[in-house]
């Protein structure tokens, strides 16, 4: 499969993924129009919609797109009541000779799910891990949401990440303050700061750079644990892994 990023609003990417038959399926298609463009612009025909979660900028132009006969796809139990193919956790979608598989991981919200290719290391995440940083907790727990990392975080290091947004830069200068003794780290700033500077997306990363570098995955590395102490108090040191997570999630809505 090949992956076209589909910028829109501020600063979101549409994931539009296509085979070499011009079959497409769009990702989280919050508006309409820039979709239909890249499709036109690709001479690609349009077979499906994935949602990842109910948020607007993530569904908005799903039910245009459909137009009423294609499949949108997307977490049971949703508030978006444009689902048809509803998918629970461990589902399995085929999308021409592409298996995805269903990844409950709640969190930002109840019914946020992703969508993993194992065959090509592909993992579509919405709002839950982001090049860098993680969602805002709006509907979850902190307990919900760092169970829903760690699940990502366990997938293979070269697996593609294609998050919903371009918020890397600012999530990069939170992992700094609070690892800035982090090589990796610092040295994907540079890069990140270098694209953004060339106008280029920093998405897709990969789990294996996340691991390395994102501190919502690595609340457990030493030096992110004395951080967090020095932040949010010596009770931490006994917490359970979430509560050290969940600290650090609202250290970042602080910074
Ligand atoms: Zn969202």
């Amino acid at each position: 499969m090949k992956v076209l990023a589909v910028p829109a609003f501020q600063d979101n990417y549409l994931w539009v993924l296509h085979n070499t038959a011009g079959q497409a399926w769009v990702v989280d298609p919050g508006d309409a129009a820039p979709v239909e463009a890249a499709l036109a612009a690709h001479n690609l025909s349009l077979e499906g919609i994935l949602i990842t979660h109910h948020h607007f900028d993530h569904t908005g132009g799903a039910l245009q797109l459909a137009e009423g006969v294609r499949p949108i796809y997307g977490p049971e139990h949703s508030p978006f009541e444009g689902i048809t193919h509803p998918l629970e956790d461990g589902a399995r979608i085929q999308l021409g000779e592409a298996a995805f598989e269903v990844l409950a991981v709640p969190g930002h919200t109840l019914d946020h799910i992703a969508y993993y290719n194992a065959t090509e290391g592909l993992l579509f995440c919405g709002d839950t891990l982001f090049a860098g940083g993680c969602g805002r907790m709006f509907e979850g727990t902190a307990e919900q949401m760092h169970g829903s990392l760690q699940r990502l975080a366990a997938l293979p290091d070269a697996t593609e990440v294609y998050c919903a947004h371009e918020y890397t830069l600012a999530n990069l200068r939170f992992a700094v303050a609070v690892e800035p003794g982090n090589e990796a780290l610092l040295a994907r700033q540079q890069a990140a700061e270098a694209l953004r500077a060339r106008g280029e997306a920093t998405v897709p990363s990969t789990i294996g750079l996340e691991r390395a570098t994102n501190p919502f995955l690595r609340a457990e590395a030493p030096a992110v644990h004395q951080a967090l102490i020095a932040e949010a108090g010596p009770a931490l040191v006994a917490a359970p892994a979430c509560d050290r997570f969940g600290a650090l999630r609202s250290w970042k809505d602080r910074f």
